[in-house]
């Protein structure tokens, strides 16, 4: 089943809490909050406090793509769903294993250089994968269809080792790449 997580990259902050609603009352599944610190990705975006006032007014799964690569216990104890970067430098192992013990969802996230098969032996340890679609750090980039061959061989290797694993695909999806 196809799962929609809007990302809030892009809102206006001092209206998202007005706009919370329309979110829930759309149907999409969860959202998406991208966390960056200016030092893995050259943007900086919000951290931990601004979640907490998110998930205070709303019922909405908050699904968290850090591009950081420190705070996971933090970040684990207010999302429901956290991902990190593969690339980003920390024991893979350990820190999708601290993810689920501080109760969260662990997801793994690679960017568009680093291959499917890279991280084939992790898999065991998630329960999502995110594949980016474009150069992680803004918003409104373009769909990098090349992308979707990651996805295919994730799933199938994902079926081989008899895994429920959700495979989410994150940078420039719109009306027109969606489908
Ligand atoms: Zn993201």
């Amino acid at each position: 089943m196809v799962k929609l997580s809007p990302s809030v990259l892009t809102a206006d902050f001092l209206t998202l809490r007005d706009m919370l609603p329309k979110f829930e009352q759309s149907g999409v599944d969860m959202l998406h909050l991208d966390v960056m610190d200016g030092i893995f990705v050259p943007n900086i975006s919000f951290g931990v406090p601004v979640i907490k006032s998110i998930k205070a007014h709303t019922n909405l799964p908050l699904d968290v793509h850090l591009m950081i690569d420190s705070y996971i216990k933090e970040f684990a104890a207010v999302a429901d769903w956290l991902g990190f970067h593969y690339e980003a430098g920390s024991n893979v192992a350990e820190t999708l294993k601290e993810i689920r013990a501080n109760g969260a969802k662990a997801c793994l996230t690679i960017k568009p250089k680093t291959s499917a098969e890279e991280i084939y032996e992790y898999l065991p340890l998630c329960d999502m994968v995110l594949v980016m679609s474009v150069e992680p750090g803004f918003g409104g980039q373009k769909f990098m269809p090349e992308s979707l061959d990651k996805v295919r061989k994730l799933s199938a290797e994902a079926k081989r080792q008899g895994l429920n694993l959700e495979i989410q695909i994150d940078g420039g999806i719109n009306a027109e790449t969606a489908p």
